[in-house]
């Protein structure tokens, strides 16, 4: 999970959206009426449409779940569920592009809270994941640093065999189109460089490379990349920093 950076919400569909709100809050059940309203075919149509291309836009690589950054981001989950508030049903803050897995089989209406009622869940649209979670390369698995992070893995399951897997191969692939970025850039070849980093881009589990850009500034990156003293090198290169790292 890496963090997502929200776009403003343009007009339409924001006015629209504001007035759904209104009508909930003036609801004699906002809930119910929530509910009705975001599965309205119309709704659908002037809302979800323009929310889901605005999210696509924002998620990494081709359009992916900004829970898992496997699958294709196929659903508007609302990150407080509608049952909770329904009053942000449209809110723009609340809207996160996932799976169908990770929004409908997952999460549902789960949101758990510590014993002050804070939200636990890491939300990648309003905040830096990686306080809480430190993805372990070789292996492909996350470590949770904070009850939090802890949380996030259990209810997302991150650490399912299929996930783990396929970071293991992200790990494989980034490092191979890394070897030719940097063999590219050493000849000038910039359209190529471009391409190999476009490569790496367009991948699923972009959290993979942001580990590894991250990572590499680690005090203990001379350990995580024992094996491989030259891919380190690569990574702290300010170019391809520049190029990859998503701050
Ligand atoms: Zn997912």
């Amino acid at each position: 999970m890496i963090r997502i950076k929200r776009a403003p919400l343009p007009e339409p569909p924001r006015s629209r959206m504001a007035e759904h709100t209104c009508t909930i809050a003036l609801a004699p059940a906002p809930k119910t009426k929530a509910q009705d309203l975001w599965s309205n075919t119309t709704v659908r149509t002037h809302v979800h449409a323009p929310l889901r291309e605005l999210l696509s836009d924002m998620a990494a690589g081709r359009e992916r779940c900004m829970y898992c950054g496997d699958n294709q981001g196929t659903d508007i989950d609302h990150f407080e569920p509608i049952a909770r508030h329904p009053l942000r049903a449209f809110d723009w803050t609340n809207h996160v592009l996932a799976c169908s897995l990770c929004n409908s089989r997952l999460k549902r209406s789960v949101f758990p809270l510590d014993a002050d009622g804070t939200p636990l869940l890491i939300d990648p649209t309003g905040e830096d994941p990686s306080p809480h979670l430190r993805l372990v390369l070789a292996v492909g698995q996350y470590y949770p640093l904070t009850p939090r992070g802890q949380v996030t893995v259990d209810l997302f399951n991150l650490n399912r065999a299929i996930l783990t897997k396929g970071r293991v191969n992200a790990y494989r692939v980034t490092k191979a189109c890394i070897a030719q970025w940097t063999a590219a850039t050493a000849h000038d070849d910039h359209e190529s460089a471009d391409m190999w980093a476009r490569t790496i881009q367009e991948q699923p589990m972009a959290d993979v490379v942001q580990a590894m850009l991250r990572q590499a500034l680690d005090p203990a990156a001379e350990t995580v990349f024992e094996d491989d003293q030259q891919l380190l090198a690569q990574l702290r290169e300010p170019a391809l920093r520049a190029a990859l790292l998503i701050q």
